[in-house]
């Protein structure tokens, strides 16, 4: 019997529903269940795909190649299971699909409304017809959001309709007073009215808050929102997100969550491998700094590099210790100062013209100073043009995506691009089969020569050039097997110089690191 647990959020933004979500997740799974995880973003756009990462920090890329939310990543950092493109959900592509049917005429003449329509769509997508246990539903923004309405509207209609098979968490924030040193629970109160009003009685609260609260607290808010005493949990502020799912669970969330769907509790979930993971991050002493060359100055804008570089930091006990530095602030002059206190370099993916200039320059000293770097998607583009700038000699090398009229043009359009004029959703987007070149390093990181991997670019290396860059040493060691594009170029002799098309971060999780960032921080954390 598949059963559905709705997550939504009051008060403020930012208050880590997608970490709550992923972390019930996890809880359930360890449990023997299995599970799905999906977000509902109540903003008109398609999909994030288009979106600035100033207004959305990164988009996350699915295997099935659909631009999402950046939570999908946790969802999948988390649990190590994959979504798909019916994960990620928003108010344009519920609309869309409505308007859609419309003009098809499959509403025979009705009179098009959001209740029952938008709504009903709504909870097509939340029922899903594939075979889980559990289906988490996490609702983006902030209840009382206009916004939000239909989304609430569809989890009241089915809260009623799935009697015990639904269940409702709620999460809010408790703050702190200063000046009063109180903490104020009465936040926490409207937004539960909020939630009341809108016909949904939470059944569980998860109260975040910067300071512990006692048990008075939770008695308080139990009694004033109509939720049983055991069914309100905090979730203080923790040194890491890793550590959610295991306060979580000894504060009896997922037992509680159970008992509200009148499930036998059983026994505790298996987390063994997740507290290996917890005491590795505990004990790492020993600080690493690793250069992050972007033009976005904000966290979340590579929070799956981000992610990616400490899991990979924790698996080989050190603390990856992140310094970003603008690649726009890069130049000649300065990029030994810039770089001198790292031990490795990543250059992020990105688009457009602004700072790769600085990417380049950042690429050129640690090719030349031996300094590890991993280039991922426009940062691999990045070390091709600087190889052919300065080792091929053809100083006006580009992509054509910075300059369209360059006579060499080493990164080029593809092919199936050149007809595109829809912005959005039309990338060479999701998961592709690249074979790797036996005794390549890649090759031996791996420790297999058939990988797949996710991409989210509509540029690529131009293999006119491929010859002339093996003989000067740059080798293209990860080739598409249908149809020859380039994936990774490697440099053997460097300590560690490697870039690729696609998108490594996507795919490493807490109990799986990926094997190039693995092997990336192992190689920076010698010395
Ligand atoms: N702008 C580049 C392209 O479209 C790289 C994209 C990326 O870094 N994700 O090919």
């Amino acid at each position: 019997m598949k059963r559905y647990i709705f997550v939504t959020g009051g008060v403020v933004s930012s208050l880590g529903k997608g970490i709550i979500s992923a972390s019930i997740g996890k809880l359930l799974q360890a449990r023997g269940y299995s599970i799905t995880i999906q977000k509902f973003d109540p903003y008109i756009n398609i999909d994030p795909g288009t979106l600035n990462p100033y207004e959305h920090g990164e988009c996350y890329v699915t295997v099935d190649g659909m631009e999402t939310d950046l939570d999908l990543g946790h969802y999948e950092r988390f649990t190590g299971i994959q979504t798909t493109r019916n994960n990620s959900i928003t108010t344009g592509r519920i609309y869309k699909t409505v308007i859609d049917k419309e003009r098809h005429g499959d509403y025979l003449g009705k009179t098009i409304q959001v209740v029952p329509h938008i709504t009903d769509e709504i909870k097509r997508r939340m029922l899903r017809d594939d075979d889980v246990d559990f289906v988490i539903s996490e609702i983006g923004g902030t209840i009382g959001d206009i916004e939000s309405a239909p989304f609430l509207e569809a989890i009241r209609q089915l809260k009623w309709e799935l009697g015990d098979r639904a269940v409702s968490i709620h999460l809010t924030y408790v703050p702190y007073l200063k000046a009063a040193d109180e903490l104020k629970t009465k936040p926490t109160q409207h937004s539960v009215k909020e939630m009341q009003s809108a016909g949904i009685q939470p059944d569980v609260l998860v109260l975040r808050t910067e300071k512990h609260l006692s048990d008075s607290i939770r008695q308080k808010v139990a009694s004033f929102c109509n939720v049983e005493l055991e069914c309100v949990v905090q979730s203080e502020d923790l040194p890491s997100i890793y550590e959610v799912p295991v306060n979580m669970q000894r504060q009896g969330l997922d037992a509680a969550i159970l008992r509200k769907f009148n499930v036998p509790v059983g026994e505790a979930p298996d987390m063994k491998a997740w507290h290996h993971f917890l005491e590795l991050q505990e004990t790492a002493q020993k600080e690493v700094h690793v250069g992050l060359v972007g033009k976005y100055d904000l966290q979340d804008a590579y929070k799956s590099i981000r992610e990616s570089l400490h899991l990979a930091g924790t698996y080989n006990h050190v603390k990856v210790k992140i310094d970003f530095i603008n690649s726009e602030t890069i130049s000649e002059a300065n990029v030994e100062e810039k770089l001198s206190q790292v031990s490795g370099v990543l250059i992020c993916p990105g688009f457009g013209q602004r700072g790769i200039e600085g990417k380049i320059i950042a690429v050129q000293h640690a090719r030349t100073h031996n300094l590890p770097i991993f280039g991922i998607c426009l940062g691999m583009q990045m070390m091709v043009i600087e190889f052919a700038r300065n080792v091929l000699h053809y100083p006006d090398a580009n992509s054509a995506e910075m300059d369209s009229t360059t006579p060499h043009n080493v990164i080029d359009l593809m092919e199936e691009q050149k007809t595109v004029t829809n912005m959005g959703g039309t990338m060479r987007l999701g998961a592709y089969d690249c074979t790797l070149r036996a005794g390549s390093r890649v090759a031996d990181i791996y420790g297999t020569l058939q990988i797949s991997e996710r991409h989210r670019h509509r540029y690529e290396f131009n293999n006119r050039y491929k010859e002339e860059y093996e003989q000067h040493g740059m080798q293209c060691v990860g080739v598409n097997p249908d149809n020859g594009l380039v994936e990774i170029v490697e440099i053997p002799d460097h300590r560690w110089f490697i870039g690729t098309q696609f998108h490594p971060e996507y795919a490493s999780t807490v109990l799986q690191p990926h094997p190039l960032f693995m092997s990336f921080i192992q190689e920076v954390s010698k010395q």
